[in-house]
């Protein structure tokens, strides 16, 4: 295949281009913002999940203690209730001593129920902690998500800015190089990792970075400078500086 050495030029400045919307490519696919993003969604989650575990032992203290402080209540009448009969002296003396004993019983047993209460009481101020700290991570992760979001999209505007510009280079630039070699191009660029064309510089392929032996290297040499070359290792099209 032939084509001027203007063509040949025009398709290493398109190759340029390329690569550098390739770049761009790979630059917009590789946010760091995009993992950050999908990093606080799985905390998030997780959080959520913990959050409703934790909730719903926080309600199930929060019954136990009201039940635990009706238990203080009612031993508490009680005792109120004995009391009263006992100041008010009606009775034997055996009634009397009787209500004495179930006093001692009954301020007993008020003491272990309020030992209970205690404990359910730390209980629950341990879970209602854990909430609160939850929620307050649950805000956090959501805040950041936020500011990563906005980050995320001023990249993307700015990575979609150059690649409109570099769009608009390549449009600009297809329609002067020669269809038969674009094609070619295209199909190898497509094979070679987004590279078609590359400079011979010295002895080796830009594309592949090999070296061209010395004897195919003489051959290029005696080749009018419109004949199209391709790159023995890679066959990407080799053009000659
Ligand atoms: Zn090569």
């Amino acid at each position: 295949m032939k084509a001027t050495l203007e063509d040949q030029n025009l398709l290493i400045e398109l190759q340029l281009i390329d690569s550098q919307i390739t770049q761009a490519k790979v630059k917009l696919a590789g946010l760091p913002e995009i993992e950050q993003i999908t990093a606080i969604h799985t905390r998030l989650q997780n959080t959520a999940v913990e959050l409703s575990v934790v909730e719903t032992e926080l309600a199930d203290v929060a019954i136990e203690l009201r039940r635990s402080e009706l238990d203080v209540e009612q031993v508490d009448d009680r005792i109120k209730k004995d009391e009263t009969r006992l100041n008010s002296g009606i009775g034997t003396p055996k009634e009397l001593e009787q209500l004495q004993h179930e006093l001692v019983t009954l301020a007993k047993r008020k003491a272990d129920l309020e030992d209970g209460e205690l404990e359910i009481l730390m209980k629950h101020d341990g879970v209602k902690f854990r909430v609160d700290e939850l929620l307050n991570d649950q805000i956090g992760l959501q805040k950041l998500e936020l500011e990563l979001n906005v980050r995320l999209e001023n990249a993307k505007a700015e990575i979609g800015a150059t690649m409109a510009e570099l769009g608009g280079a390549r449009s600009a630039l297809v329609p002067k190089i020669d269809p038969a070699l674009l094609e070619l191009y295209d199909k190898i660029r497509h094979s070679a990792h987004g590279v078609g064309a590359a400079l011979l510089i010295g002895n080796k392929c830009d594309g592949c970075h090999l070296a061209i032996n010395a004897v195919e290297l003489e051959r290029i040499k005696g080749l009018a400078m419109d004949e199209i070359i391709r790159c023995e290792e890679c066959r990407r099209i080799l053009v000659r500086i």
